[in-house]
């Protein structure tokens, strides 16, 4: 027997269903993703989610574009409606639904719930930005890869129930399968111990298929789904969400992918990104060029926040591959090169000069403080991936952040290692005036397999003031009119998904 959706798909007619239609062919919980909402600003907020009955399997939703109801309330206990309606989950976007709420009221809660037909989804708490708040609750986050723990601090994070959480990309990571049990790498005086607690899905990912099943993959991890219902979030990609490692057109392996065939995954990437955070904007494609807007301000009381996109302008990395620490070389001093791209870096220079914030936050995906992997007084060997690996940008950087910003603090992730560390007027010189503060989160998950030279080359780095490589979590952020003060949250047992958390060390940027 030749099934309706089959038959539908072949004959070419009746591609798109009346939406009550495909509804009434959705007959498993369609909700398996959770909920989600994004980009809080004083009036509005983007609430998302994704039907998906199969998540695994490209979603398992019959044809045709499908109407979602809404509703939206001013308490917890879903007594005062505020809103309800209708809302598309377009089959071209793999049935996500981004819904964009305005003409709410700043540094207000909300609630709402999707359904379909006899199944609702779970509650999500929002909440709106607040210029007058007097407070912030901030969380940071970033890399978690499910192969190698639990997401145990995204629990901890959902209870702790922030304004908004920070991501800063490696959501995902693109690599195959791995070896489930442990791994031992020798280091000098010590054996490290490395594990793979649960399975990729598929191979190395490259198709828009093959994203979209493992951001399903990711996103069915209840933690990860507790902390995306307690808050909104504001998210830019790093590199794993695309390949390791890329620079704007550029591949980790370039001799392994084409640059077409590299345009034609960066936008399968793009595309599968966009349809599970909750964001505005889709990719835009100029032929078969494809972009993000994912940078931009978010205001949260004394604190604005800079959300940076430091992978998809940046020039390609120069010096070599020597990890997790490069010796440089001239292609290095080159001024054309560039981590933000000018239209961004342009557009944050503004931002900082007009800026009444009590705090000038960027959210970097990359360490913009120094760190060397050698002693002096040899030139410092340094990871080619990250600020340091762009001295000419980052000196511009930090002189536009010298001259009069409020208080820089530079939030970053990529690097699987916390750290606290003082931001000098000139990064070679600690001795140089302090301009900010910079606090890297550990990862979610994400292993530091160079931990022990973090250990190692701590004191050639006497600008940090914090360094934990050997444990996974996240930062809580509280930011009053006089204070930042930064707990580091850690997982006591990242091979448990029921693993509590507790605070590692807590800071006051003053008393750094
Ligand atoms: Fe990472
Ligand atoms: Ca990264």
């Amino acid at each position: 027997m030749i099934s309706r959706r089959l038959f539908l798909g072949a004959t070419g007619t009746a591609l798109v269903l009346p939406a009550s239609l495909a509804r009434a062919q959705i007959r498993s919980n369609p909700f398996t993703l959770g909920v989600a909402s994004g980009t809080p600003r004083e009036t509005s907020v983007i609430l998302w989610t994704r039907l998906a009955p199969d998540p695994l399997k490209g979603g398992g939703m019959p044809i045709g574009d499908v109407a979602v109801r809404y509703q939206v309330w001013e308490d917890a206990e879903q007594r005062r409606l505020l809103r309800e309606g209708e809302v598309s989950a377009p089959q071209a976007d793999a049935h996500s639904v981004h819904l964009k709420l305005d003409g709410l009221k700043p540094g207000r809660e909300y609630w709402y719930r999707f359904s379909v037909g006899d199944y609702d989804s779970p509650v999500g708490r929002t909440r709106t930005a607040s210029r007058a708040a007097g407070t912030a609750k901030l969380a940071l986050a970033s890399c978690q890869n499910w192969q190698s723990g639990y997401f145990a601090a995204y629990a901890d994070m959902a209870e702790w129930a922030p304004d908004c959480v920070i991501h800063v990309g490696d959501y995902i990571y693109e690599g195959g399968v791995g070896a489930l049990g442990t791994r031992q790498v020798e280091k000098p005086g010590e054996t490290l111990t490395f594990r793979t607690v649960r399975q990729h899905n598929s191979a190395e990912i490259v198709t828009l298929w093959d994203y979209r099943n493992r951001y399903a993959l990711y996103k069915s991890d209840p933690s990860l789904q507790a902390a995306h219902a307690a808050s909104p979030w504001i998210v830019a990609m790093d590199d794993h969400e695309v390949d390791n490692n890329w620079a704007a057109d550029i591949p980790q392996d370039p001799w392994a992918q084409t640059p077409l065939e590299f345009k034609v995954r960066k936008l399968a990437a793009f595309k599968a990104w966009y349809e599970h955070m909750p964001v505005e904007r889709p990719p835009a494609l100029v032929g078969l060029e494809s972009s993000l807007q994912m940078y931009g301000a978010y205001r949260f009381g004394l604190a604005q926040v800079h959300l940076l996109d430091t992978r998809q302008y940046r020039s390609d990395q120069v010096c070599g591959d020597g990890f997790p620490g490069q010796a440089p070389c001239a292609d290095l001093a080159d001024p054309a090169r560039s981590v933000l791209g000018q239209g961004q870096e342009a557009w944050l220079t503004r931002q900082l000069r007009q800026s009444d914030a009590a705090f000038n936050v960027l959210a970097s995906q990359i360490w913009l403080a120094p760190y060397r992997f050698n002693s002096a007084p040899e030139p410092a060997a340094v990871n080619m991936d990250s600020w340091d690996g762009y001295p000419v940008a980052r000196a511009r950087m930090l002189e536009t952040l010298g001259q009069g910003v409020a208080n820089p603090v530079v939030l970053s992730g990529d690097w699987h290692c916390a750290a606290a560390m003082n931001i000098h007027a000139n990064p070679d010189d600690p001795r140089s005036r302090v301009i900010g503060h910079e606090f890297a989160g550990t990862s979610i998950a994400s292993d530091c397999g160079w931990m022990h030279e973090m250990d190692t080359y701590r004191p050639d780095n006497p600008h940090v003031r914090h360094l934990n490589a050997r444990q996974r979590g996240y930062c809580r952020f509280d930011v009053s009119a006089t204070e930042w003060s930064t707990s580091f949250r850690i997982v006591n047992d990242p091979y448990d998904a029921q693993s509590s958390c507790r605070t590692d060390v807590e800071l006051r940027t003053r008393d750094m």
